[in-house]
């Protein structure tokens, strides 16, 4: 069984049998060394023709960078001047007796020890798999597989419960364009993508879950930018019987305990973090999301700040109609529900929202829920739904608070952002294993790709010819 390199570290003396890529090869004379690269390190191995078995040194002539080789040799200390202090390993050194090619490569399109991002997106995603072999992409899939594993713990340990919900759905308002899905069981009828497991959580509470959770994906039709991917991961948080405060502690703990757990050189520039109403952020800052660093250039300060009292409305000048701030299912402001009454006063009904800012980034953002049905159904029609439209989007909802429904709140972390500010990365693309381009496209899987007219029948679809 294959050790990892990093392991050799402890054999001095041994004979051990290693796998993984040649990062580079250096010959000498007859004297070949490679950087065996595995998950866990790069390990000089040094091949000595006399040393070998006949097999090997045959072998040793096809050697290539990025072929994937076996090797069993003998772990020898390395000199003091020859110790390699930026190296795990770089105390040994394995001098090969045998070796075995499991598979050659051809010489990749972009290099492999460059750490610079020097490939353009298209490349580096179209090879994406050799991309991820980059030091820092592996690094950053590490983090990000620490961080969900904290998350996880976290929860766990407050008697949480993991809860899947359905990704094969109905449309949720959350204020995005949906991702359609065609049903071939009922022609002409869609299911969509869930943009967030928004209502499907709320339902668990009236379920009497009580305290949920879910690393989740969500799928938004929207145009890219450097913080978002048409389909992301979320942290989704839901509780019954809880105040905004109960949320936001247990929320700022999670980082708190996070941050110190899994990146301890990190700083806090504040901590219990700031807080801000919306109004205060935008007095004083011009912005809900302000980047509260004292030192942008420093890469391990960390500015939490928790942004409240959200407007429930906000006026969609580009569509001139009113729309929900966050979502509709977000609770009004009890000082302000008389205000309910009064279209006119649409604008200065605040909600029981929260965002969570990091170093400028809304990295999380949620509410206390409305219970009342009846309130609920006067936010609908505030937005401009018609009764009829009521039921077929919220019928469900309405319905099921008829059943007792507990007072309920959570919250929505964006994980990818979270590991992307965590990581200094100025994308979240450079913290997920396989994302789409600017233009929403997956150049490694060739997607989106065209379907056959048969496959089209199935679902009663025929395409439109587009006129241009
Ligand atoms: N569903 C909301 C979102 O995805 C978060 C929440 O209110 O819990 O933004």
């Amino acid at each position: 069984m294959k050790i990892t390199n990093i392991q050799t570290i402890e054999k001095i003396g041994a004979e051990v049998q290693l796998a993984g890529w040649i990062q580079s090869l250096r010959k000498m004379g007859k004297i070949v060394f490679i950087d065996l690269r595995d998950r866990s390190s790069l390990l000089q191995v040094v091949l000595v023709p006399s040393e070998l078995d006949v097999d090997s040194q045959e072998q040793m002539k096809k050697l290539k960078p990025e072929s994937v080789i076996s090797v069993i040799g003998v772990v020898q200390a390395r000199g003091e001047k020859q110790i390699n202090p930026n190296l795990p390993t770089g105390s040994v050194e394995v001098l090969a007796k045998s070796l075995k090619i499991f598979s050659e490569s051809l010489t990749p399109p972009f290099e492999i020890v460059n750490e610079d991002r020097q490939a353009n997106e298209e490349l580096r995603l179209k090879y994406r798999y050799l991309d991820l072999r980059h030091e820092r992409m592996k690094n950053n899939i590490i983090l990000r597989h620490k961080i969900v594993r904290f998350i996880r713990e976290y929860f766990y340990n407050h008697d949480f419960l993991e809860i899947e919900t359905p990704y094969i759905s109905k449309s949720t308002p959350e204020g995005a364009r949906d991702f359609l899905v065609p049903s071939r069981n009922f022609p002409g009828k869609f299911y969509a993508l869930p943009q967030s497991p928004q209502q499907y959580k709320q339902l668990l509470m009236v379920a009497g879950m009580e305290k949920y959770f879910q690393i989740v994906r969500c799928f938004r039709d929207e145009d890219q930018r450097g913080d978002r991917q048409a389909e992301f991961t979320q942290l989704d948080v839901e509780m019954s019987f809880v105040t905004q405060e109960d949320i936001l502690q247990l929320i700022e703990e999670l980082f708190i305990q996070l941050v110190k757990n899994i990146l301890p050189q990190k700083k806090f520039t504040s901590q219990p973090f700031v807080r801000l109403t919306y109004q205060q952020a935008m007095e004083q800052y011009g912005s809900d999301r302000p980047d509260l660093r004292q030192d942008k250039s420093d890469p391990d300060e960390l500015a939490f700040v928790w942004v409240t009292d959200f407007p429930m409305f906000e006026y969609k000048s580009g569509d001139q109609r009113w729309g929900a701030a966050h979502h509709p299912f977000t609770a009004i402001n009890p000082q302000d529900l008389e205000k309910l009454q009064d279209p006119k006063k649409m604008g200065e009904i605040k909600a029981l929202q929260y965002d969570l800012v990091l170093n400028g980034y809304e990295i999380a953002g949620g509410s206390i829920r409305t219970h009342e049905a009846n309130v609920l159904h006067r936010v609908f029609e505030l937005l401009g739904h018609t009764n009829e439209e009521i039921q077929a989007k919220f019928g469900h909802l309405l319905e099921a608070f008829k059943y007792g429904v507990p007072p309920h709140g959570g919250i929505a972390a964006g994980l990818d952002r979270v590991v992307m500010v965590l990581a200094n990365e100025p994308s979240i693309r450079e913290v997920i294993a396989f994302p789409k381009t600017s233009d929403n496209r997956d150049p490694l899987m060739d997607s989106p790709s065209d379907v056959t007219l048969d496959q089209l029948d199935e679902l009663g679809l025929s395409l439109k010819k587009r006129i241009n």
